[in-house]
């Protein structure tokens, strides 16, 4: 019988003297179990390490957190293999695992479970080889894995080794067989075949990128990578904001600091947002640093990522460059991480373990003593605050490189021309095609005269241009135009979206897709028509408006096919794209000199979001995409349609101005006590039953309530906002209440939000899902 219980609970209970593991079981267990250590292993058995362990009748993997002499727990079970030779995750990653557990509200088992991939939960299979040849061996635990392998015609799974029990350490012998080339192991994780897969590096297909002799740093560029230098050189944690304005080579400044990092015997990371791992950045990367990348992604295939983890495990990468899960990089000798764009919302994991990917990298800098860069044109507020009260060091770069002047930025305001006889372009959106609807209602502003004329032009010109539209689809609803019907999705609370080219409508939270249709499910005439425009739409006006132009769209809808978004960059990046049309997936990273003209349509569409962030976000998105522009010799223009032209976020961006932006910003946050002021935490109650929800979520409320008046370490240190239906009510079929706590110490907030989730204990039907520093509260 297997007891549950960390030792530490039971102090007056027999202490059973031994060799024990504390070992964590990533995803399947909340709590680490302890095991017995076998003596054949004990020696080489470390913290940090993969094993193979009994639970139940499974044999699973778990990662050793720590080696014990003594527990008092009874019956233990033996640990039946170590799975790798050295410690997958090192101490600073052991104990990030842990403030993650603290700070997140999550067990150990979640949090272990989000930070090894799957493919490395899973045991893997290694298999030896025998060389042809004569090998000359002294060591008696080599010579009798050659007599082994020899018996069994030269081939032996390392697993049928370990269970044979040779004694002495398997994994070194087998390690200086390989290195004198008697032997070759292979490494395969079962089920998942690598060998025919293109890999994400092939997918990206040829450089366009030359590589090209390192550039001599400008002023600002030399004083800021001087600053990061000399912290790279003294050793030590110092987190650094590097605001530089977009073309001011701040990956110039990146590339310079790993190249220090590498030249001390230290590894980098780099994370950039999911959306912008272009191949591009990779391949300035891969120029500096040759063969020795490693790449972190959410378009690897499982094989992929689990060879991409050994790699770096085995340190045969100087650089890792990643996605928000990379900041769980293997790298051991860590002695930079790099945040680039760390304003980012895709920074944020929304599902399972809740974590900030940019605060867990700067907590991971502190405990690996190295520095931290965050970088942006545009940086999170709570990131300037922090710099100006000195957490973070602010490190600026005000002009682009080579004194090319930023883009210029001009406004149509889409009231001033509202009347219907003033929108051509609006006029001609066709009418039905097939069986789908296409007609659009003509509320929105498609595209401006001003802007049809600077698009042609510029066509003209040969040069590029960029249509910047953040919603997807061709229509955004559809509506009845006789009884008012709109089509809603059957699991959430939200409108359909047309999708022309699929002839469907579809939901763009769950995914629920049903055929178009002209007829009106409700009246059952032929008078559903769309309303509102998606990228969808935009591209076939723009087809229209600027024949002959070479027009691609980049949205989630054209990307979705692995390989797909690199192909659509690539071509763009070889100007063999005219017009590009795409959602926010359009707006950061690519560096292409070609681009002159930027168009944002319905700028403010991000400023009507139910969120507090709504103000910041519309300047970041629309700073990060007119910074696409003017990159090469002919400056940039930017036209930016909006309905909110006198908006604080619109008016600074206009002037390029962020700190004026965010002057304003801060004030609002101030007045209203959002963060940086205080913090959040939310609380999400689903269940699939309405009443339910609100019952709970009511009582759950009164509950915390009374604690914060009655608790002495919570009390009149919380507010309580709520409970309340959360803005998309229900989503895949459960409804969803929120209550949203603010208070100014993470340390109270996570008090009252642990109280919860004792009030609440787990039911099948109901989930409470605790949201620390929570960004998306839709
Ligand atoms: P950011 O990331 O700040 O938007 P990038 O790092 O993409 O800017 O740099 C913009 C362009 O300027 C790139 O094409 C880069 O090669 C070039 N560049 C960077 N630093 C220099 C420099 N010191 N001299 C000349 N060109 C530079
Ligand atoms: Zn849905």
């Amino acid at each position: 019988m297997l007891l549950i219980v960390p030792t530490d609970k039971f102090p007056g209970m027999n202490q059973e003297a031994g060799k024990f593991a504390r070992i964590v079981i990533p995803t399947l267990l909340k709590e680490p179990l302890i095991y017995k250590v076998p003596d054949s292993l004990w020696e080489q058995i470390e913290i940090g390490m993969r094993v193979l362990i009994p639970l139940g009748k499974r044999k699973v993997t778990g990662v050793v957190l720590e080696l014990l002499r003594e527990t008092v727990v009874q019956g233990t079970r033996p640990i039946l293999a170590q799975l790798d030779d050295r410690p997958m995750l090192d101490s600073a990653l052991l104990q990030l695992g842990h403030w993650i557990g603290k700070y997140y509200l999550a067990s150990l088992g979640e949090v272990f479970g989000t930070i090894l991939p799957p493919s490395l939960r899973s045991e893997t299979r290694r298999t030896i080889t025998l060389n042809p040849g004569t090998f000359c061996v002294s060591d008696a635990l080599e010579k009798r894995i050659l007599d082994r392998l020899r018996q069994s015609n030269g081939k032996l799974s390392v697993k049928r080794l370990t269970r044979e029990r040779y004694g002495g350490n398997l994994y070194v012998a087998i390690e200086q067989l390989e290195s004198i080339g008697a032997v070759n192991v292979r490494e395969r994780l079962p089920g998942h075949r690598t060998r025919n897969e293109r890999t994400f590096l092939e997918l990206c297909g040829t450089p366009t990128f030359e590589a090209q002799p390192r550039l001599t740093l400008n002023s600002e560029q030399e004083h800021a990578f001087r600053k990061i230098d000399h912290r790279l050189k003294e050793g030590g944690f110092e987190t650094f904001l590097l605001h530089g304005v977009t073309g001011s080579g701040k990956t110039e400044v990146y590339l310079r600091a790993m190249e220090e990092a590498r030249r001390a015997g230290r590894g980098s990371l780099i994370l950039i947002p999911e959306i912008s791992l272009t191949a591009q950045l990779i391949d300035r990367v891969n120029a500096r640093f040759p063969g020795r990348v490693g790449i972190l992604h959410s378009a690897l295939s499982a094989g992929e990522r689990w060879a991409q983890w050994w790699h770096i495990v085995r340190r045969n990468v100087d650089v890792v460059v990643g996605a928000r899960s990379a900041v769980f990089a293997p790298i051991a000798n860590l002695g930079l991480i790099i945040v680039d764009e760390e304003h980012d919302p895709s920074y944020k994991q929304e599902e399972g373990l809740r974590y900030n990917g940019r605060d867990v990298a700067v907590v991971r800098g502190k405990l690996s003593a190295c520095p931290v860069i965050l970088g942006s044109a545009t940086p999170a507020v709570e990131s300037y605050q922090n710099s100006l009260e000195g957490r973070y060091r602010l490190l600026e770069m005000k002009q682009r490189v080579q004194q090319r002047p930023l883009p210029f930025i001009e406004t149509i305001d889409l009231r001033s021309k509202f009347h219907p006889s003033e929108q051509p372009n609006a006029a001609k959106v066709p009418l039905p095609t097939d069986s789908m609807p296409v007609q659009t209602s003509g509320e929105h502003r498609l595209i401006s005269d001003r802007l049809a004329v600077f698009l042609r032009e510029n066509y003209r010109a040969s040069r590029q241009s960029l249509i910047f539209l953040n919603r997807r689809g061709f229509s955004n609803y559809l509506q009845c135009v006789l009884c008012g019907h709109v089509l809603r999705c059957s699991y959430c609370s939200v409108t359909l979206t047309l999708h022309k080219k699929q002839k469907s409508v579809c939901c763009h939270h769950c995914n629920f897709r049903r055929a178009g249709t002209v007829l009106c499910p409700e009246c059952g005439n032929l008078t559903l028509s769309g309303v509102g425009i998606g990228t969808e739409q935009i591209e076939e006006v723009l087809r229209r408006l600027v024949p002959g132009a070479r027009i691609a769209r980049m949205d989630r809808d054209t990307t979705s096919k692995k390989g797909a978004h690199q192909e659509l960059i690539r071509s763009w990046e070889k100007g063999e794209t005219d017009i590009l049309v795409g959602t926010q997936m359009i707006t950061k990273g690519h560096d292409v000199s070609g681009v002159t003209l930027v168009g944002a349509l319905l700028a403010d569409l991000s400023l009507n979001l139910p969120d507090f962030r709504s103000g910041e976000r519309t300047f970041q998105l629309l700073s990060q995409v007119a910074g696409r522009s003017g990159r090469g010799d002919v400056p940039g223009t930017v036209i930016v349609q909006t309905y909110a032209p006198d908006h604080y976020a619109i008016q600074h961006l206009i002037h390029h101005d962020y700190k004026g932006f965010f002057a304003a910003e801060i004030d609002f946050r101030r007045a209203l006590n959002y963060p940086p002021f205080s913090r959040l935490v939310c609380l999400r109650l689903e269940g699939p039953k309405f009443e339910e929800v609100e019952k709970k979520a009511r009582t759950l409320g009164a509950l915390l309530h009374d604690k914060t008046i009655h608790n002495a370490r919570v009390r009149g240190k919380i507010e309580i906002l709520g409970p309340a239906p959360a803005p998309i009510e229900k989503l895949r079929n459960r409804y969803r209440w929120q209550l949203l706590l603010k208070g100014k110490q993470s340390s109270s907030l996570l008090e009252l939000a642990r109280q919860a989730r004792q009030a609440l204990p787990r039911s099948r039907s109901m989930r409470l899902h605790i949201d620390v520093d929570p960004y998306n509260m839709l």
